[in-house]
């Protein structure tokens, strides 16, 4: 389970810049909605709980009218009249309230007032104001209006009923039949706005049920949203640490090589170097002793060949320096030209007169690194001249180009001393020289192999003792491939 998160993570790679904005966007965007998505939600329940509370005073101060009303008809205590006035004032409040409310420049002042009298708590007026202005037409709150207004209607009948009994009863033409007729009617219009109530707060409760409910789904969507987008965004953090890790060991590696290839290389050229000028000095010393020009011409040749392998140490160092040195330039070369060039270097070598050197070019532009290139055909060429084989009657040196579907292939054959199988592996490594020669520093297969690296491609050697060596060159055509494949290589220390 836990290799195969780890699976997970290293192959999760969704972390470029964009789609990390992407994911903190949608998280941004997901948590604001929530928050706005709860706090209107809660805005409104509470809008709604304080409706329910108005309609309970609203039917409350209803029911105390109706009483003092039934006692007033009974007695024709004005006390009575009074009071019947007062408890329907609460009702007329919330009446004031309404029309203000359904007017579009209603005045908040006439509202909230309206509303005190219809005894709804002051901290409740903005909540209520709000829930009117923006749900009014939303079809929980447009029914429980219109039920309000068929309520209201209903108490102004009672209302006007009332002022008649008045009325009748201060003029004295109030009789034993008005009083049953009253009463009667008074239980009517109580029991009609019951009904108003009833169906009100109904309203009401459902709304708030529902707004609930849709709570709840807005809350799971936008908590799966938030989720959803973290475990995203963690886990490709976690896969981008992962990934820094694996770069960071492999740059400890590719450091360790290189510390350890510096201490070997310094070793082995501080040898090399001094190698060639300690047999000067002796050849030096034999040719002050020596009268015999002949002899003498020999030592100078001796010391010529010593300076040859000197300078040709030095120039390998140079190569392998600029190698390690200088980026990697892609550009359109042309393998032709630096193949050319390469081989008008040699012509002059040591032995290069006795050896016929033949071309067949297939491919010729290429995108690549030009001053690599260099390197690799100046090393592989000098090396088919330096290891040809003397007791053959023609020596040669082949370099052809082709061109595959994605590489460009460079073979540089020649029918020199040939490489031992035991020795082909191992001819890439630095300093590697074989036994039976003295010719070389043993550095130029390898600055080969370094750049050939770099360039993305690979080189493989087919090579038998005493018939000759073919050395095969892929370059990549695509300068993308190469890249990938320069990563790839330099974590790889084989051949490719
Ligand atoms: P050097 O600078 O000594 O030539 P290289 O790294 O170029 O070193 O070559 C390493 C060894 O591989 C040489 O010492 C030689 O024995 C062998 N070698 C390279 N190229 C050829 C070739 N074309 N024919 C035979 N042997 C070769």
């Amino acid at each position: 389970m836990t290799n195969r998160l780890v699976t997970f993570f290293k192959k999760f790679n969704p972390l470029t810049q964009r789609n990390v904005f992407i994911l903190l966007s949608i998280l941004i965007v997901a948590a604001a909605s929530l928050i706005v998505v709860n706090y209107l939600t809660i805005k409104t329940l509470s809008a709604v709980r304080a409706y329910t509370n108005g309609e309970s005073q609203y039917s409350k101060g209803e029911k105390g009218a109706a009483r003092h009303l039934i006692m007033y008809v009974n007695t024709h205590d004005e006390t009575h009249w009074e009071q019947f006035k007062q408890e329907l004032g609460v009702t007329f409040g919330d009446s004031i309230a309404r029309v203000a409310l359904s007017q579009e420049d209603g005045n908040p002042e006439v509202i909230k007032k309206g509303f005190l009298q219809g005894r709804n708590h002051p901290d409740d007026h903005d909540d209520m104001i709000w829930l009117f202005r923006n749900f009014g037409r939303i079809s929980f709150m447009a029914n429980a209006i219109a039920i309000w207004k068929q309520a209201d209607g209903i108490i102004h009948q009672e209302y006007l009923l009332a002022e008649e009994i008045h009325t009748k009863i201060k003029t004295g033409h109030w009789t034993r039949t008005d009083q049953e007729a009253v009463i009667s009617r008074i239980n009517s219009i109580t029991g009609l706005l019951t009904a108003k109530e009833r169906a009100f707060s109904n309203v009401l409760g459902d709304a708030s049920r529902r707004i609930n409910g849709y709570l709840f789904v807005a809350n799971f969507f936008f908590t799966l949203i938030i989720i959803g987008s973290a475990i995203g965004y963690g886990a490709s953090m976690i896969g981008k640490i992962m990934r820094s890790q694996r770069e960071l060991e492999s740059k400890n590696t590719d450091l360790t090589l290189t510390n350890h290839e510096l201490d070997n290389f310094v070793y082995s050229a501080s040898h090399d170097l001094r190698a060639p000028i300690t047999s000067l000095k002796g050849l030096i010393e034999l040719a002050n002793l020596e009268d015999n020009v002949a002899q003498i011409k020999e030592y100078l040749a001796l010391m010529q060949q010593s300076l040859e392998k000197q300078d040709h140490f030095i120039n390998d160092i140079i190569d392998f320096s600029k190698n390690k040195r200088v980026s990697l330039q892609l550009q359109e070369v042309s393998l032709v030209e630096l193949i050319e060039s390469a081989l008008n270097q040699h012509r002059f070598m040591l032995g290069a007169e006795r050896i016929k050197m033949h071309t067949v070019f297939r491919s010729d532009k290429a995108y690549s690194d030009p001053l690599r290139l260099s390197i690799l055909f100046n090393n592989l060429i000098s090396n088919a001249i330096k290891y040809s084989d003397e007791k053959k009657e023609q020596s040669f040196l082949n370099v052809e180009t082709y061109a595959t579907d994605t590489h460009h292939v460079i073979i540089v054959e020649d029918n020199g001393i040939g490489i031992r199988p035991e020795d082909q592996k191992h001819i890439f490594d630095m300093f590697f020289v074989t036994q039976n020669t003295n010719k070389g520093s043993g550095l130029g297969l390898y600055i080969v192999k370094e750049a050939v690296d770099k360039l993305g491609g690979s080189i493989a050697v087919e090579s038998e003792k005493n018939a000759g060596s073919k050395f095969i060159v892929q370059i990549p055509k695509n300068h993308v491939v190469s890249l990938e494949r320069v990563e790839h290589a330099d974590h790889t220390n084989g051949l490719s």
